[in-house]
């Protein structure tokens, strides 16, 4: 078995849509991880992940980084973003079952760790279910007690627009690692992975249809997707 549970991060933008079809026509279920910012500007973007039966999810109000910020405005920001989905899903006359949670760039917030756990354990976050990943270092960094969801596989597509040097040979050249330096490698026996990938238009400006790309990778080397799962909080 090689399985993926797929998560897409700073939903919603224009081709939130054609990424959700994609999806749907596939039969798999993605949680898409939004910001509340991004939802307010690509509202009817947003209702139809919601409506099309993707877990949107709360990646903050404004994507900072929350290490650089106090405990106080990390909350307020998880907050913000909180109001908009939970608008968001009434609009769309949806109900809201699982409020998964995850940082901006993975950033924990440092020094206030502890404390936004435990504000998102309090406010009764879910947990996405984690107990198959089978990395040691996903154990060792605590990952499998955290409330947030970080990822497993990354398949950095967001550098293209950023990084002159990052092709998209780089991505396909990282797809087919076999003992990568961090992390694990995508395909294998008993690999098991939660992956990222981005909702962004800069990125199909650059690599069209690149979701559509990543999933006939993984598709056709035999992966299969998780429908996602929580565990209780
Ligand atoms: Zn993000």
């Amino acid at each position: 078995m090689n399985t993926v549970l797929l998560t897409i991060d700073d939903v919603a933008s224009r081709n939130t849509p054609a990424i959700v079809d994609e999806l749907c026509s596939r039969g798999i279920t993605a949680i898409m991880f939004a910001t509340g910012m991004n939802v307010e500007r690509f509202y009817d973007e947003a209702l139809y992940a919601v409506r099309k039966g993707m877990i949107v999810g709360n990646h903050s109000y404004s994507h900072p980084a929350f290490s650089s910020l106090t405990a106080e405005k990390g909350i307020e920001e998880i907050r913000k973003c909180e109001a908009v989905l939970d608008r968001l899903y009434q609009d769309a006359g949806v109900v809201r079952s699982y409020r998964p949670f995850r940082f901006p760039y993975g950033d924990k917030g440092g020094e206030n760790k502890a404390v936004l756990q435990r504000y998102l354990s309090q406010q009764h976050f879910d947990k996405v279910n984690d107990r198959h990943i089978p990395y040691s270092w996903w154990r060792d960094n605590g990952l499998d007690h955290d409330i947030d969801t970080l990822w497993s596989f990354d398949f950095e597509e967001y550098r293209l627009q950023y990084d002159p040097s990052f092709t998209q040979e780089d991505i396909w050249a990282k797809t087919r690692q076999t003992n990568p330096k961090s992390g694990a490698a995508l395909f294998g026996e008993g690999q098991r992975h939660i992956v990222l990938m981005h909702a962004h238009d800069e990125t199909d400006a650059i690599m069209p249809g690149y979701y559509r790309q990543f999933l006939d990778c993984m598709q056709e080397r035999g992966i299969t997707f998780d429908k996602p799962e929580f565990i209780g909080n």
